[in-house]
């Protein structure tokens, strides 16, 4: 049974990671990733710090910090969708203080370990707190195809073709997190794009890298990467937010999303990455004060390709060590 509506049509609701959008679609709401609204601010910086001011302690992520800030400016984001299960510890604490400011809260849980039934239950819950049924979702899931085979298509003409560079790519598929608040203007932005990048020439990098592990708060990361004549040919989590499983269910579709499960998924598709991209070499980047720097070892030694663990902090240009670093590696590498 279809509940009544508890938001006006329209209204901004925050995500604080890659949740199943379909049920804020399906609700007439707009999304809003916070830390797509927090990076791509010219203030991102100044709020990390405006959060260390208002308390969060220095060793704690930055994005978190950015998230909460960029809260603080948007007060017209009614509620925010916390994962707080199959994120990090860190959003779900975030959660209990945007709940003490009075923001409202609105719980999803991945299930770990992945399941189907936890999932279909997970995601009629998430219908039911923002006035919308499965059967609706499911429906939003089906007008989404003819974008989510663009956004596949655009990520082929990265790694086949050569026609999209790697931040292109990393830019277009991060945003398909939440369609930039506007999923009309978005799937017409990413049409118009394919049809111009369709007409570039065909072009190969004489190095091929991935750049795994969540996306980098750098802010000059592929500029730097192209100087030193190397291609991002694969961004595995931007792709993974872009959920690239043609096909399946609902919930099959959220289950095959490798980011909020065990290290195992990831490893699978790193892999498949590897091997099909024909990687010559994989950038694993972690950020400062996140348990998921914990599988860089186990990334290092599964993956049969060069790894280069690189690490950032605050949302500035890459320091002087790091581009150090990123340039022997290319050099090595470079055939
Ligand atoms: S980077 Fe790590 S610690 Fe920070 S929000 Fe993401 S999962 Fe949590």
């Amino acid at each position: 049974m279809l509940r009544s509506r508890p938001y006006p049509p329209g209204t901004r609701i925050g995500l604080t990671t890659t949740i199943p959008v379909e049920a804020v679609l399906a609700a007439s709401l707009a999304p809003v990733d916070l830390n797509n609204l927090f990076i791509s601010s010219p203030q991102a910086l100044a709020r990390v710090n405006l959060a260390e001011t208002a308390g969060f302690p220095r060793t704690v992520c930055a994005w978190v910090k950015g998230i909460y800030a960029t809260l603080k400016e948007h007060p017209e984001i009614a509620a925010v969708i916390v994962a707080c299960q199959g994120d990090c510890s860190y959003t779900q604490a975030l959660g209990e203080i945007c709940e003490a400011e009075n923001r409202e809260v609105i719980h999803f849980k991945f299930p770990y370990p992945a399941q189907k039934e936890q999932m279909r239950r997970e995601l009629e819950n998430l219908a039911g707190s923002l006035g919308t049924t499965i059967r609706e979702m499911a429906r939003v899931q089906e007008r989404l195809d003819p974008l989510r085979r663009n956004l596949r298509r655009l990520d082929r003409l990265t790694w086949e073709t050569g026609q999209v560079r790697g931040e292109e790519n990393f830019l277009y598929l991060i945003s398909s997190s939440d369609f930039e608040s506007d999923l009309d203007a978005y799937e017409l932005k990413v049409a118009e794009f394919l049809k111009e990048a369709e007409k570039r020439p065909y072009a190969s990098p004489s190095l091929r890298l991935g750049l795994a592990g969540i996306p980098p708060i750098f802010t000059d990361l592929w500029d730097y990467l192209e100087e030193l004549g190397a291609g991002v040919v694969f961004n595995e989590i931007p792709r993974q937010f872009s959920l690239p499983y043609p096909g399946l269910d609902l919930a099959e579709q959220y289950l095959r999303y490798t980011y909020p499960y065990d290290i195992f998924g990831r490893l699978a598709d790193l892999e498949e990455a590897v091997r099909e991209r024909r990687l010559d070499g994989l950038i694993h980047y972690t950020q400062s004060f996140c348990f998921r720097q914990m599988f860089d070892q186990i990334i290092r030694e599964r993956l049969d390709v060069p790894v280069l663990t690189i690490e950032g902090d605050r949302p500035t240009p890459l320091d002087s060590r790091t581009r150090m670093r990123l340039e022997a590696f290319v050099d090595v590498l470079r055939p």
